[in-house]
């Protein structure tokens, strides 16, 4: 066994393991300790006694002492049962005290020879009779502490995340009926400032209470753990039967109240204060992840409007039915004065250098009974309602305020631009360009940073009544982009009818573009289309690293823009990796890893 395992590992002292051992004089015949082996089969082995003037002191076991009895020829009890057992005694057997740790003796055994390594160890603690454990159990201890560890939080004692992981996991594919699987995300304010300000030794210490505060806030059978730095999670279960929301906040409440009194480490006294996020699974919950990531997100809320607080994210996971779900107008105002529309954000970047050209916004309603619906979900009922105009106006909103925060608080590294996607309803409103401008202007920002992404599910009919609406917002500065192309029958017919600054590839030709050769030639036809009337060109849904590469060649390092999940899924905007800095260099070596303390150069979409 190597030194690091057996050295690193926090065993327990051998004297927990150890049980009384029989002590036999040295000139007790070999007949006498035969029976005795004979007469009890759980009897490991016996120490023996060797008396003055030596005192010293020996041990049979069962297994050598039987073999030597039997002997080579069969003759050996014959030979033997009338000597002392003085001569088959083992005279230098292993002896350690009671405090010795497992991993030690573990150590010690596979020291000795062979013939000595699997026999008893025998355990003196001074007052208290002798005592023994066998190898087996050494081992057996060693390796259920070396399991132990590779689980837990060596800081603070807790589950480690990957201990976590597994146990979430195990949670969702096996749901408790009378359970609802809630996920407590925890993370504390002002950590930072505090390793900061008086040292890391200091950081861990209260690291520890906080760790000892969870473990006395959760009930033994839910898992508390520490993920990462001063990130914390548990996993717990609430009574299936009762209104989820309520017995939720009251766990996130009882969490909040058990961090917030004040650590006293020697003369330091320091504030207790976390941001607590918590994610309460549905009925149909079968991804961890996800449950996780809602948690997450959460806290991060929490934390975005001050920190000690509790968020809380019910249902996740439950795919809403479409049947019976028909909100009406009056319905959707108040989801939307009550902020249950939230706007997600993902990156879109350079294809070659990764650099963050804008960001889209996508809606997701965060439904009271439904819990987090991708829009999916609610899109169809929404303009069944006559209400999406509305809602496109509300993600405009709340997209261009975030956007204009992100001018303010980064400056030149904020992203360049955001995309916000229009309905059909909303191109058809009369009001378009002149609430789009209105927009715009109450959030102080110029035209030229907004990309309104035109339904590709217009018909050209449509898009001809929203015209007049479009060139004047397309005069103002506002950019125009088509989603999603390909994905429709009339995509010919509005490129050339329309005055574009971008398309976006339809990410269901992404998704073909290594295996299918028709996708390919699509996405083949669309970029050089695209590249050599001058628009920008955005591929969706990039998944991994050999479709970006493909994209890459294709691209013949014409402007190309990219966005799909392996660069982000959509998240918050308190989630979203700002400054961006990292890019694709760490998923493509050829792309150079950009100076992240530079302001991103403008681009090729921010020059259009
Ligand atoms: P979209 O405008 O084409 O948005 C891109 C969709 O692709 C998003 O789905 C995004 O989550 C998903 N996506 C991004 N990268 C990947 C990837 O790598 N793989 C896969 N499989 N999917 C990826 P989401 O958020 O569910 O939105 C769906 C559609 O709903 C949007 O498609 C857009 O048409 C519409 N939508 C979203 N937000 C709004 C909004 O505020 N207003 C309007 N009118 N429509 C919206
Ligand atoms: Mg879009
Ligand atoms: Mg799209």
């Amino acid at each position: 066994m190597s030194d690091l395992l057996i050295g690193g590992a926090e065993a327990p002292a051998l004297g927990a393991l150890a049980s009384p051992v029989t002590v036999i004089e040295a000139g007790t015949t070999c007949r006498d300790v035969d029976e005795l082996f004979r007469a009890d089969e759980h009897l490991g082995c016996l120490a023996v006694h060797g008396g003055a003037p030596h005192r010293r002191l020996g041990l049979v076991s069962r297994a050598r002492f039987q073999h030597l009895m039997s002997g080579r020829l069969g003759y050996g009890r014959l030979l033997n049962a009338r000597r002392p057992v003085s001569e088959l005694t083992d005279w230098s057997p292993l002896v350690v005290h009671a405090d010795t740790g497992v991993a030690e003796v573990a150590r010690q055994v596979l020291d000795r020879s062979w013939s000595q390594r699997f026999s008893e160890v025998l355990v003196r603690d001074p007052g208290a009779p002798l005592r023994q454990v066998s190898v087996t159990d050494v081992f057996r201890a060693l390796s259920g502490e070396l399991a132990n560890k590779a689980l837990t939080d060596a800081l603070t004692g807790l589950a480690n995340r990957e201990h976590f992981m597994q146990r979430l996991e195990q949670c969702c594919a096996e749901p408790d009926v009378q359970h609802r699987l809630a996920l407590v995300y925890v993370d504390l304010d002002g950590f930072k400032a505090l390793n900061d300000g008086h040292g890391h030794g200091v950081g861990d210490q209260v690291l520890q209470v906080v760790a000892d505060r969870l473990r006395g806030c959760f009930r033994s059978d839910d898992l508390v753990a520490r993920l990462g730095g001063d990130e914390f999670a548990a996993i717990a279960q609430l009574p299936a039967g009762v209104p989820v929301a309520p017995a939720a906040r009251h766990l996130g409440e009882r969490v909040r109240a058990c961090l917030s009194g004040t650590i006293s480490l020697g003369p330091l006294v320091l504030p207790g204060r976390a941001s607590i996020g918590m994610a309460v699974a549905g009925s149909v919950l079968a991804d961890g992840e996800v449950l996780l990531r809602e948690a997450d997100s959460a806290m991060y809320r929490a934390k975005a409007v001050g920190g000690g607080r509790v968020e809380l994210i019910t249902s996740v996971g439950t795919t809403a039915p479409q049947e019976n779900f028909t909100p009406d107008r009056r319905e959707l105002q108040r989801a939307v004065d009550g902020g249950e529309f939230l706007v997600h954000y993902q990156p879109i970047v350079e294809a070659s250098t990764g650099r963050l050209a804008s960001v889209e916004a996508l809606v997701r309603w965060q439904h009271p009974r439904r819990g987090l619906l991708a829009p999916g979900a609610f899109l169809e009922a929404v303009t069944d309602a006559g209400f999406a105009a509305n809602l496109d106006l509300h993600v405009l909103e709340v997209a261009l305020a975030q956007f204009s925060r992100w001018r303010h608080g980064l400056g030149r590294a904020a992203p360049r631009a955001v995309n916000v996607n229009v309905s059909v309803q909303g191109l058809l409103h009369p009001g378009l360009a002149p609430t789009v401008l209105d927009a715009l202007s109450r959030a102080g920002l110029d035209p030229a940073v907004l990309r309104v992404e035109l339904p590709e599910a217009a018909t050209t009919a449509q898009l001809d009544v929203a015209g007049g609406a479009l060139e004047t917002l397309r005069d103002a500065g506002v950019r125009l982009t088509l989603d999603d192309l390909g994905a429709g029958a009339s995509t010919l017919h509005h490129l050339t009818g329309l005055t574009l600054d971008g398309v976006k590839i339809d990410r269901r030709f992404v998704a073909g573009l290594l295996d299918d050769e028709r996708d390919a030639a699509v996405v083949a036809m669309l970029l050089e289309l695209a590249h050599t009337t001058g628009i920008a060109v955005t591929a969706e849904g990039v998944e991994n690293r050999s479709q970006l590469e493909a994209l890459q060649r294709m691209a013949r390092g014409r402007p190309t823009f990219v966005q799909g999940y392996l660069i982000s899924r959509p998240v918050a905007a308190e989630q979203l990796a700002l400054p961006w800095s990292d890019g694709l260099h760490h998923l493509h070596p050829q792309v150079p890893a950009p100076r992240s303390a530079a302001p991103a150069a403008p681009g090729p979409l921010a020059s259009r």
